[in-house]
């Protein structure tokens, strides 16, 4: 990413308030989804608990079906959890908050609006005055490398490019954790490697917490310190894996070859 350049995204200056980071900790969270009448209900989630570190990457992988977007909205404060709760910073999650960044698959940009219009839009209702709103959009346009497309439209980027776009929005209003479901499930394996690696960039300039949910796991394993290994019916952690690989991590390593494969057994084990 053109912009990234490891002082910070935020404190730059002393423009901006320095970056934050927050815990996020899951205390026996469950999901039943209520039945329409004909079939039954469904366990999406089943006593569900791990803990995510201040500035920790962790990702979530599983088979379709394990409830993984349903915990990244449960997390997110958009799906409300039949039992247990989120803590972030030891505070409940009772709704949607702007100390969360949130992107999804499909890209959620505004298509009547510019990059740059798109990725102010959070800060819209911050307290910011007009000049800090726009030093922050250049600073994330910068960080996501998308200055010289801050005129355009979405219908006018690749896929790509709208998810850096969605991240930079994301991003913009300064949260505490990034929460992504499958952001780049809908771009080519060559973009989608690209954009592992500027994610990085971007988590380490900015010391984010980030929860990342995908069901690719050499994505998984590329990008997490710890991977939370799901499994289905009903949907449950079945194991937490630490990944002791250094980064930038090489996908032709014995080591990397070695997790990725203990993930996937992992995977397909059954109860
Ligand atoms: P994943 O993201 O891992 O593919 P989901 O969280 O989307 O899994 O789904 C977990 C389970 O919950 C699946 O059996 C799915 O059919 C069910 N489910 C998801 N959303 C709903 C919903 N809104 N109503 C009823 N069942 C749902
Ligand atoms: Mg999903």
């Amino acid at each position: 990413m053109a912009g990234v350049n490891g002082d910070g995204a935020a404190g730059r200056d002393g423009e901006t308030p320095p970056t934050a980071a927050a815990s996020v900790a899951l205390d026996g969270v469950g999901k039943t989804y209520p039945g329409d009448g004909e079939g039954g209900s469904v366990r999406a989630l089943d006593d569900v608990s791990f803990s995510v570190a201040d500035g920790e990457f962790v990702c979530l992988v599983g088979p379709s079906g394990c409830g993984k977007t349903t915990l990244f909205r449960v997390v997110a404060g958009l799906t409300e959890a039949t039992d247990g709760r989120v803590l972030l910073d030891g505070t409940e999650v009772t709704g949607p908050t702007t100390d969360m960044g949130v992107v999804f698959q499909e890209y959620h940009l505004f298509p009547w609006l510019t990059v740059e219009e798109n990725v102010g839009f959070g800060l819209e209702r911050s307290d910011r005055s007009a000049a800090e709103r726009e030093a922050r959009v250049d600073e994330m346009l910068d960080l996501v490398g998308l200055t010289e497309f801050r005129g355009a439209y979405p219908k006018s980027l690749s896929g790509g490019m709208k998810q850096r776009v969605a991240i930079a929005r994301s991003l913009a209003v300064d949260p505490d954790l990034l929460l992504m479901d499958e952001p780049f499930g809908a771009v080519d394996a060559q973009t989608r490697e690209m954009l592992q690696r500027e994610l990085l960039d971007v988590w380490e300039s900015t010391g984010k917490t980030v929860l990342f949910v995908t069901h690719d796991v050499a994505e998984a394993v590329t990008l997490a310190d710890r991977v939370v290994v799901m499994a289905a019916e009903p949907g449950r952690v079945r194991e937490v894996v630490d990944v002791d690989v250094e980064r930038p991590r090489d996908r032709g390593d014995a080591a990397f070859a070695e997790y990725v494969g203990r993930v996937r057994e992992l995977i397909g084990a059954h109860p």
